[in-house]
């Protein structure tokens, strides 16, 4: 496309138009947002220039194309095969419905662009890379500038067929992972991606985020204010591995990290550590016995580990939050069951036993959150391993690691409250725009 008015080439994303394939408007010329489908060059309906708004022309170039229509077999063959719990079905279903309406060959060359000329004879001096013919061979690109830095080969991670390779994305970038990239590696002879996750699209404050509309919150801007981890937290919930869209609302964070983080969570840590050091002073107590409760409670702490490693590989970070909630609200019941502020004298023992679990479980929790929240973890890690190095690995889960006569710190509070004026100066800056 050429805008006359402009007097230039315009980018694929600097025309606006109809989406051919359903029809909705104010699509980029290269990929609809609606129904998430590549729009080949050229067939926007309605075309018309971002910058001035005038119809843009075709001008007639030599282009360079790849050859998709010949891997349409043997995409549709690999995606027919490939295991659901590793290929979201819904994903694969409308990647088939793509092929099966029949695959373009590919135009990889764009006038006046940027980033990569046409390294070829017959490229016009003018003639450059198409941005998605070269940016998912970054991917190999940033592994072989890895290796160079850490003395690695990435032979190792690409080219061998017992490597896995996992593709996290969004839904409007599908077509380009799931069509383009594999078509170019069975084309280059490689191995192909073994999982992919994609999410969808996450809105604000239930509106789509725009940098124009200046609607949007800065993450700088989040984490001048806030902990990383309490994003962190938050944004496990909308990763849950589906391409359902999520929204990030500023309220619902408040709450979750109050309620949960702070609450549920950090009140917990605060609570058993506490009472450790006022029942024992603040030396872990050996198990005296163990009741009906005791092992029901020790036989649940065994079977967390499993679950969550479960949900991590299936990449739902919202079922790994709302399973660790759980564990923790199971925990919060047993040690009011329990009430170990109460066992004093003879009964000191039942007390022991209570608080000898609880920190471990509270131990076993804190490695389990750790790749969601490292700081929190770390912290209350701190206070269990006051003396010794602080063990992180998920093996570790699968045993009471604290053992009766450990040390431990006098915690303080790790997670801070967020007030209801910061969420509400959080919002009359997202209102009056922060572009
Ligand atoms: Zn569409
Ligand atoms: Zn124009």
């Amino acid at each position: 496309y050429y805008c006359d008015r402009d007097a230039k080439y315009l980018p694929d994303r600097y025309v606006i138009g109809t989406c051919p394939y359903c029809g909705a408007e104010d699509q980029f010329s290269d990929l609809c947002e609606k129904c998430n489908r590549v729009i080949e060059l050229g067939k926007i309906l309605n075309p018309k220039c971002a910058l001035c708004g005038s119809t843009p022309v075709k001008r007639r170039a030599t282009h360079f194309f790849f050859k998709l229509s010949a891997f349409a077999e043997s995409l549709a063959k690999w995606l027919k095969d490939a295991p659901p719990r590793d290929f979201p079905r819904d994903v694969v279903n409308y990647v088939l419905s793509w092929i099966r309406s029949g695959l373009e060959d590919w135009d990889i060359t764009r006038e006046d662009y940027w980033g990569f000329k046409m390294p070829f004879e017959e490229a016009a001096d003018n003639q450059y890379v198409y941005v998605w013919w070269d940016a998912p061979i970054g991917y190999i690109a940033s592994t072989v500038n890895y290796c160079r830095r850490v003395g690695k080969d990435w032979r190792d991670y690409w080219k061998r067929a017992d490597s896995k390779v996992v593709h996290f994305i969004g839904k409007d970038i599908v077509y380009h992972h799931l069509i383009f990239w594999p078509a170019m590696l069975m084309a280059a002879g490689y191995p192909l991606p073994s999982k992919y996750v994609v999410n969808g699209y996450l809105t604000l404050e239930g509106r789509k985020m725009s940098k124009s509309k200046g609607w949007l919150i800065p993450l700088r801007y989040l984490l001048d204010r806030y902990p990383a981890d309490y994003l962190r937290y938050y944004a496990c919930f909308k990763a849950s591995n589906s391409t359902r869209d999520s929204d990030f609302s500023l309220k619902e964070f408040q709450q979750k990290i109050n309620s949960e983080l702070a609450g549920n969570i950090g009140n917990y840590a605060h609570r058993v550590l506490t009472l450790i050091h006022r029942l024992f002073n603040g030396v872990v107590p050996k198990p005296d016995g163990f009741d009906k409760e005791d092992e029901s409670f020790k036989s649940f702490m065994e079977s967390i580990p499993n679950e969550l490693e479960r949900l991590y590989e299936e990449a739902d970070l919202t079922k790994v939050g709302s399973k660790l909630l759980e564990a923790f609200s199971r925990s919060n019941s047993y040690l009011n069951l329990k009430e170990p502020w109460r066992k004093t004298g003879e009964r000191l023992g039942e007390a022991a036993t209570t608080l000898y679990l609880s920190i471990n479980f509270l131990r076993e929790a804190m490695v389990a959150m750790y790749p969601i929240t490292p700081e929190v973890s770390m912290k209350v890690l701190s206070f269990i391993y006051v003396d010794k190095p602080i063990e992180l690995s998920w093996q570790s889960l699968k045993k009471l690691v604290v053992e009766p006569g450990w040390r431990v710190a006098k915690p303080f509070p790790v997670v801070r409250r967020i007030s209801d004026e910061e969420i509400a100066e959080d919002l009359e800056r997202l209102r009056g725009g922060f572009v």
